[in-house]
């Protein structure tokens, strides 16, 4: 989908109207103050715990309300998605900033991007221009097209690796045993700092099989954590959605990536606004 359809499905679902789905405010300070109220249960605090929200199905005026806010970490799963997010908001940035200082109280200086979704090869140069952490380095392929490409720029990347921990066919990442040695191999390449662990949890309302998975992902990650296989700058373990981020905050997760509670879902979004939904 080009920016213009994008911007055409928009008009013709009357962006002048009310909003689809109006309360994104409310929705993203009930999430604040439910992931406060987690982490305190885990005797942390909210500070202790990034809220990513995940714009895949958000519209543009909602990211931009979430940012007035002072919200400044987003997510998207898809390259293409991201990259027709971020100069609008840029542009948005910029106009805010030349108001007057008592109009933009809240305003985050940056806004950071996470590449949560799967990550093609091909796609990498483009994706380490705009994102502050990779979420989904799931291969030893992907991690040396990663360094590579990052050693071209002369830079370092920050990367987590992803999980597989439900075993779900239809989900990305690595399977469990393999992390420690992928954490290894990513250890000895200089442009690429890894920074911890990322995983789904299985989509199920049993309670106890999304238990079991954040236990496994979270005991791995402090065993490559304390081991110092993972290096000095290993502390991230992003784990937990919409339907379990409690629970994983419960297992330790200090990123949760949360869409739908924030946005609404895929219903409530506007068609057309979701991309195409085939793997690229
Ligand atoms: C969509 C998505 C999320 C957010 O999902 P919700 O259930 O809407 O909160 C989190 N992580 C990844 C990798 C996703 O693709």
């Amino acid at each position: 989908m080009t920016e213009s359809d994008l911007k055409s499905g928009k008009d013709s679902a009357g962006r002048d109207q009310m909003l689809p789905y109006p309360g994104v405010r409310e929705r993203y300070r009930d999430v604040c103050r439910r992931v406060a109220a987690a982490a305190e249960a885990s005797g942390r605090t909210a500070k202790d715990v990034l809220v990513v929200a995940v714009t895949k199905f958000a519209q543009p005026e909602q990211i931009r309300q979430l940012i007035e806010l002072g919200h400044a970490d987003f997510g998207e799963n898809r390259v293409q998605n991201l990259v027709k997010r971020i100069a609008p908001i840029e542009e948005f940035l910029e106009r805010h900033r030349t108001l007057t200082s008592s109009k933009r109280v809240d305003l985050p200086e940056r806004i950071r991007w996470h590449m949560i979704g799967h990550l093609q090869r091909n796609k990498v140069k483009k994706v380490l221009d705009l994102v502050t952490l990779v979420h989904s380095v799931d291969t030893l392929r992907l991690a040396e097209e990663i360094q590579e490409a990052a050693m071209r720029q002369d830079r370092v990347v920050d990367v987590l690796i992803q999980i597989n921990s439900s075993l779900e066919k239809s989900k990305f990442g690595l399977a469990l045993p393999a992390a420690r040695h992928l954490a290894q191999l990513i250890g000895t390449m200089a442009n690429i700092r890894l920074r911890g662990m990322m995983t789904m949890g299985p989509l199920t309302d049993d309670e106890s099989l999304i238990r079991v998975c954040f236990e496994r992902c979270s005991d791995c990650f402090v065993e490559i954590q304390t081991s110092g296989e993972g290096g000095p700058a290993f502390n991230i373990l992003s784990m937990g959605m919409t339907n379990d981020f409690e629970l994983a905050i419960e297992y330790g997760a200090n990123i949760v990536r949360i869409g739908s509670a924030i946005f609404g879902d895929r219903t409530e979004s506007m068609p057309g606004d979701d991309g195409d939904e085939s793997e690229d």
